[in-house]
Formats: C-alpha cells, sequence, structure tokens
C-alpha cells in the first residue's frame, strides 16, 4: 500500500475475454510521478497497449482513473478520466467526465478500472464495496441510456444510489463518435470511448460504495476549503457560470466575429444573439444540476414543448452543443437543438462530433459533391432542421449516407472526395471557436494529443485580454496551460475550478489531502511529463509535425467579415516556436534530454 492519503491504492482489472477480475495495487510512482486521473491513464496505456493496437481490437484497453482529490471535501473534485486509444484519431486519447460516477468509484474502494480483452456477449461490471462481478447485458443490448439506467436499477434492487456508465446504441454499432455516458447525461464525451466499449461487448460499469476517502490532513483541510467557499460565493464569474451554464461564453465570440458558423465558413451568426446565455436561460432552462461536491452548479436542465416533437426534456446543451449543432449547422431554433441533442444522448454519441460531421455534409450538399440521391431525398441545406434531424437519425441508424457520416468526419470526407471540407485536426472536431479570431487556440488545436480540443489548452480567457491575433509569442502561453490542464486533469478538479483556484490554491489542497509536499513548480513538472508522455506514445504510433496541423480553410481563407476580418493563421511558425519551448525536435519528436529531465524511460 502506498504512503498517499486521499487514494485507496487499488484497482480493479477487468479481463472480458477469460471473465477473470483481479484487485491490484497501484504502483506508488503512478501517484507521485502522475498524480492520477489523465496521467494514471497515460501511464498505463503506455505500458499496456502495444504500437499499432487496433482501437476496436480484442488488445486496446480502457483505463478509468480517479484523481486523488476524488471523493474529498475539496470544490470540485467530481472529474474521472477515461483513457483508450481512439478509433475516431487512432491516437493516444482521453476524456472526462463530470457528475457523480469518479467519487461513487472512490467510495466503492477503487481508484481505477482497467478494461481488456473482448466479452464473448454483452455483459455489465458490477462494483459494489470492494466486491465486482461481471453479469449478463444481453437484454439490455439496443437499449438507449435511459432505458439501460432504468433496467439496471431495477435489476439491482431499485437501489438508486447506483452510479452507471453505460453505452447506448451508437456504441454498440461501433459508431466512431460514440460516448459513455455516466448517469443520464454525463458523458465521457469524445474519440469514441463508447465504441471500444461497445467492440469489447460491455455495455455498462455500475458502482455502488460506501467506504470513507482518508485524507492526510483532514481538520485543515476543512478550513482550507471553508475559506474557499467563501471566494466562491463572491467570485463574479461564478454567477455568470451558475445561471447560464457554459452557454454564457457564446456572447462573446459572436460578437468578436469567431462563432463557428456553417461549417466555419463565418464567424457571426445573427440570429445567434438570440440563443446566447440570458436568452437560453430564459426561454429554454428549467431547472439546474451540478456535479458531485460543486459550488457552482454549471449545468441546466432544458425543456421545449414542441408542436412537432412534443415535450423535450434534456440536461444542457453545453455551449459546444449549441455552437456545433447550431450556427455551424446554420440552425437557430431550440426546438431543433434541443430535439438533436436529445436524440444524441439517448443513442450516446458526441454532440460535437456529430455537430461537425453534420455540418460538413451540409456545406458537401450545398454545394452538390451529395446530392438528394445520396441523402435518399432529405435535402441537407445549412439551416433546414427537419434535414438536419431526419439525417442525424439516419448516422444513428447507420443507413445509407448516415452510415459513412457515423465514421467521424475525417474517414467520411476522405470517402467522399472532400477532404477540404472537413474541419478537424487528426480526425477529431474543433469546439465552436474558430481558432482564426484567438490564435492560441490555433496551436491548442494541432498539438493535442488527442486532435482538436479546446479544453487541451484553454488560452481564451487569457486571449480575449490581450493580443487575440498575435501568433509570436504564443507558444508559451499554450505550454503553460497545457501543463496546468494536465495537473488539473490528474488531480480530479473541473477546469472550471480555475476560475477560483489556481495552480496554488490546487497544490495547497493536494498536499493537505495527501501528505505529499509538493510545490507549484514540482507539480507543473508532473504535467510536462504527462504531455511528453501523451506525447511519446502518438509518436510510436508515426505521428509528428505533419500530423500537427489544421483544415486548410482555418490557415488559407481569411475571415470574410466582422471583427475577426481578414484572419488567417500561420500556423508554421508557431509550431517552430512551441517545439522550442516544449523541448522538442523540429518535426516534433520529444528530444533525449527532455525524456531524461522529466524521468521519462
Ligand atoms: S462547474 Fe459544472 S461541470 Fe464543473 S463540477 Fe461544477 S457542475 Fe460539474
Amino acid at each position: 500500500m502506498v504512503d498517499v492519503g486521499a487514494v485507496q491504492g487499488k484497482i480493479l482489472r477487468v479481463n472480458l475475454t477469460d471473465g477473470q477480475i483481479t484487485k491490484e495495487t497501484v504502483p506508488g510512482e503512478v501517484y507521485t510521478k502522475y498524480l492520477g486521473g489523465r496521467g494514471a491513464g497515460a501511464y498505463y496505456l503506455n505500458k499496456e497497449v502495444a504500437p499499432g493496437t487496433d482501437p476496436l481490437g480484442e488488445d486496446n484497453k480502457i483505463i478509468f482513473f480517479n484523481g486523488p482529490m476524488a471523493g474529498t471535501m475539496a470544490p470540485g473534485n467530481g472529474k474521472i478520466n477515461v483513457t483508450f486509444k481512439s478509433p475516431l484519431t487512432n491516437t493516444y486519447y482521453y476524456s472526462l467526465c463530470g457528475g457523480h460516477f469518479g467519487a461513487e468509484l472512490k467510495f466503492a474502494g477503487f481508484d481505477g478500472i482497467i478494461i481488456e480483452g473482448n466479452a464473448s456477449k454483452p455483459v455489465y461490471l458490477f462494483i459494489h464495496n470492494d466486491e465486482a462481478e461481471l453479469k449478463d447485458a444481453q437484454a439490455l443490448w439496443g437499449k438507449t441510456i435511459p432505458e439501460t439506467n432504468k433496467i439496471l436499477k431495477e435489476e439491482l434492487g431499485g437501489d438508486h444510489s447506483l452510479k452507471i456508465a453505460c453505452i447506448g446504441p451508437g456504441g454498440e454499432k461501433l459508431n466512431r463518435m460514440a460516448c459513455i455516458t455516466a448517469e443520464l447525461y454525463r458523458e465521457f464525451g469524445r474519440g469514441g470511448g463508447g465504441a471500444v466499449m461497445g467492440a469489447k461487448n460491455l455495455k455498462a460499469i455500475v458502482v455502488r460504495g460506501t467506504q470513507d476517502v482518508n485524507v492526510a490532513s483532514p481538520g485543515k483541510l476543512a478550513n482550507y476549503v471553508k475559506e474557499l467557499y467563501k471566494e466562491f460565493k463572491a467570485h463574479p464569474k461564478v454567477y455568470a457560470r451558475r445561471w447560464y451554464g457554459s452557454v454564457e461564453m457564446l456572447e462573446g465570440i459572436n460578437k468578436l466575429g469567431f462563432w463557428s458558423t456553417k461549417n466555419f465558413s463565418e464567424g457571426y451568426f445573427a440570429p445567434g444573439e438570440e440563443m446566447v446565455g440570458p436568452k437560453m436561460r430564459e426561454k429554454i432552462v428549467v431547472g439546474d444540476g451540478s456535479c458531485y461536491s460543486c459550488p457552482i452548479a454549471c449545468g441546466k436542465i432544458s425543456q421545449v414543448n414542441s408542436a412537432k416533437y412534443g415535450k423535450i426534456l434534456i440536461e444542457g446543451p453545453e455551449f459546444e452543443t449549441v455552437g456545433l449543432l447550431g450556427p455551424n449547422c446554420g440552425i437557430s431554433d431550440w426546438e431543433t437543438i434541443l430535439k438533436a441533442t436529445q436524440i444524441l444522448d439517448h443513442n450516446g454519441i458526441d454532440t460535437i462530433s456529430a455537430g461537425a460531421v453534420l455540418s460538413f455534409a451540409m456545406e458537401a450538399f450545398e454545394k452538390g459533391i451529395i446530392t438528394e440521391k445520396d441523402t435518399d431525398g432529405i435535402d441537407l441545406r445549412f439551416g433546414n432542421g427537419d434535414g438536419l434531424i431526419a439525417m442525424l437519425e439516419k448516422m444513428v441508424k447507420r443507413e445509407g449516407l448516415g452510415d459513412l457520416l457515423a465514421e467521424g468526419v475525417k474517414l467520411a470526407s476522405e470517402k467522399l472526395g472532400a477532404p477540404e471540407l472537413a474541419m478537424h485536426s487528426k480526425g477529431a472536431a474543433p469546439a465552436t471557436y474558430d481558432p482564426r479570431g484567438c490564435k492560441g487556440m490555433a496551436l491548442t488545436y494541432a498539438t493535442s494529443s488527442k486532435g482538436a480540443h479546446h479544453m487541451y489548452s484553454p488560452t481564451m480567457g487569457v486571449e480575449l485580454a490581450g493580443d487575440r491575433f498575435a501568433e509570436k509569442g504564443k507558444a508559451n502561453l499554450v505550454r503553460d496551460i497545457q501543463m496546468q490542464m494536465a495537473v488539473v486533469d490528474s488531480l480530479g478538479y473541473c477546469s472550471t475550478m480555475r476560475f477560483v483556484y489556481t495552480v496554488d490554491k490546487q497544490v495547497d489542497l493536494f498536499n493537505l489531502a495527501t501528505g505529499l509536499n509538493y510545490s507549484k513548480q514540482e507539480l507543473l513538472e508532473v504535467g510536462e511529463r504527462i504531455l511528453n508522455l501523451e506525447r511519446l506514445f502518438n509518436v510510436r504510433e508515426g505521428f509528428s509535425r505533419k500530423d500537427d496541423t489544421l483544415p486548410k480553410r482555418f490557415l488559407e481563407e481569411a475571415m470574410k467579415e466582422g471583427p475577426s476580418q481578414g484572419q488567417t493563421i500561420d500556423l508554421q511558425s508557431m509550431l517552430d516556436e512551441y517545439y522550442q519551448a516544449m523541448g522538442w525536435s523540429e518535426d516534433g519528436i520529444p528530444r533525449e534530454e527532455t525524456i531524461k529531465r522529466l524521468g521519462l524511460y
């Protein structure tokens, strides 16, 4: 047992091929060198998944891992990480999920779960206070996320404290954009983790736990947290996030002309002025929700009563979903956005990736690359909500053109001979910020180990306070925020907490919980180690500078109008600076001295 407070020190290893479940002690270095969460995932995936592994094959693994702060009294510690090789990007992939699943796993006595092998028929994993068993899930196959939750709770005695992470038909049908859904609406959203689970015939993981989490200095931690809560109460950003959710960000990016519109061909969406935080609150929000131990409660419950679709009640939508299924498809009505979100959520498919492939298909339709013959008569022009819903349903069922779209925007666009219309980096779609309007985000999308992802280094807040169009000098900002995010994601904090408590306070909380004595610099070095380990995984898969790229549209087509007019991206000069800042070669490979300094290999 390691001498680190707050952690349970053990994980479950579940081999689906032979049905063996073992409890395993976690090596101390997983906590001291990688912290847990995202860092622990990087450690295990590099060690246990061989180069060239098929993401949907038996040899891929799914690694769920909590951060050391999970289940403690620290605010916003409800994020658990899952790591796998992605069927969408073929890269290393990690994905974080809020809600209560992570804390419950900790209360059940485990820091993580490693899933390996493939089951011969559908199963689910039931974990309850130090025990675990595989159970038959054949009757659950084909069921949606809400149906699966309902049936499992009934089957397991009607216990509503059970926390469930499961896949829907999207994952079962190996849709490369399928997510893993915890509870009803919290997702390990991107990268196709749901398809990896589907390929393994693993329908769900159900957890129940009532054990303690023993922190090193409970009294001091309680006092520290008490003071922190006062800061939450007084912080202006908290109010906006609590009242409007993440959608509060959309107003600014529309005004500044970099809101993804019509497959990123424009940066301002006039009807979008009715879709920003206060408007959403007024028109569709009927309640609020929160993850475990969160004083912000940014979750929104939304409802529309539609003549076409009846009552639609969902959790969300988040700003990325609104952006990608809304303006990026030319859609401005809440009815269509909520219906599309509901279909995707119930089937366990990521809304960002789905919005990206649908907006690609809409542009291809407008340009005549695909016609009504290909769409089975669906009019797929931008702005046609009925067309969007009809094609989305085909994608969920994998029918006709929908079967190809389920492969994700990169593969689908290549098969249709229109890769120049696909907005992605390494196969993953960017969120709703057009990087031409915020250059650090361009470097973020291009260098992320999992393909375009805004949370790999969310530089936007800093950039908006300075020169958002500057390219020179952004490399250091991107590197620094990447390190900070690797720490946040490995400790198990929600990234939104960074508004209120920055790295200094994260270090204090970590030391009080674990009994370790890290400095800020030491913790950031852990972040750097994790970034390099993720990079090394991709290097051995053949990724290098050539893959750190962006769609030609971002690099060569100037923003047409508005406050970001005229902007393109000089990515190569930013990459040069970034590789230098990271201690990598001109080709983006970590140098020997960097690897040694960080104690890797
Ligand atoms: S801020 Fe939102 S996403 Fe983050 S922990 Fe709180 S409720 Fe969850």
